[in-house]
């Protein structure tokens, strides 16, 4: 029998395609604790059937009745009750928010196990400027209130980062293409998984290649920062493809970071791109 956990809270993170991205101190705490919340029961299922792991599964949402969070948190003063998401870090457009307040209302201990989170992993794998980013949740599937977001969010020097579905995921690129013009996209499709892909270029070109290969699957969607002073991302193709006829990537990138003003690590990734065709 492995060792009880103190009672209380905790936040455990879960794989977000890949389950062999489960960390070892989740693994070991989904072992240990007392029972589970979870959003859906049926995927935590799969989840602790990989671990090997049997446990009361519990389904929460904020919007769960008063009564039932009272309930739960009454319930972590002699019990430790781990808290999950489909998949992801809870609380990060994930439930969670109500039931970590109460408990600290309550005295509770909370206890957070961080791990795989999409927007992180999108924004890691973009090669987007990443100093300073901020993170915005989803769009609003309405055109109107999609665009006043966007309006609100351009003028915002850093790059922003959105969760998208498939199917919204063109509305949205054709509003980007209208409200913030010239914008470095990427399109981080179906992370750890089987299918995983990176698109990056402006959202005319993303449009193009998306209504031809129509996406499946879950989306992080990343805008780079406002370029005011800086080239465009076609003009810094244009110069990266005239320095790569000359020189090595890093020398071709060096000049042309020298030139724009444009991020390096950003211009390295497109120059590989541009190398591949
Ligand atoms: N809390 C989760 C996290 O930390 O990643 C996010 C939950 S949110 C309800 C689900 C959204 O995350 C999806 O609609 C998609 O935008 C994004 N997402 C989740 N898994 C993803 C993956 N493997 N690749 C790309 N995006 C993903």
């Amino acid at each position: 029998m492995p060792e009880p956990l103190e009672p209380g809270l905790y936040i455990v993170a879960t794989p977000i395609g890949n389950l062999g991205d489960i960390t070892m101190r989740a693994a070991d705490v989904l072992r240990r604790c007392d029972g589970v919340a979870c959003e859906d029961t049926r995927v935590t299922g799969k989840l602790m059937k990989h671990l090997g792991i049997s446990k009361p599964l519990w389904r929460y949402d904020d919007h769960s009745e008063h009564r039932d969070r009272d309930r739960l948190v009454d319930s972590m003063r002699g019990r430790a009750v781990a808290l999950v998401s489909d998949a992801g870090t809870p609380l990060v457009s994930d439930p969670g928010y109500r039931l970590v307040n109460d408990c600290r209302e309550e005295g509770i201990a909370v206890t957070v196990l961080p791990g795989p989170c999409a927007a992180i992993a999108g924004l890691s794998v973009s090669g987007l400027p990443n100093d300073r980013f901020l993170f915005a949740g989803f769009l609003p599937s309405k055109d109107k209130a999609r665009r006043d977001v966007l309006a609100e969010l351009a003028p915002i020097d850093t790059t922003l980062i959105f969760y998208e579905t498939a199917p919204r995921l063109t509305k949205s690129l054709l509003a980007i293409g209208e409200v913030l013009p010239d914008r470095e996209i990427a399109v981080a499709r179906e992370l750890t998984k089987m299918h995983e892909e990176l698109r990056r270029g402006p959202a005319e070109g993303l449009i193009g290649w998306f209504e031809a290969h129509p996406p499946k699957g879950e989306i992080v969607l990343l805008i780079g920062p406002p370029s005011d002073q800086k080239a465009s991302a076609a003009d810094a193709d244009a110069l990266l493809l005239e320095a790569l006829e000359t020189s090595k990537a890093s020398q071709a990138v060096a000049q042309v970071a020298k030139a724009t003003g444009l991020d390096r690590k950003m211009l390295y990734a497109r120059a590989m791109e541009l190398k591949r065709g």
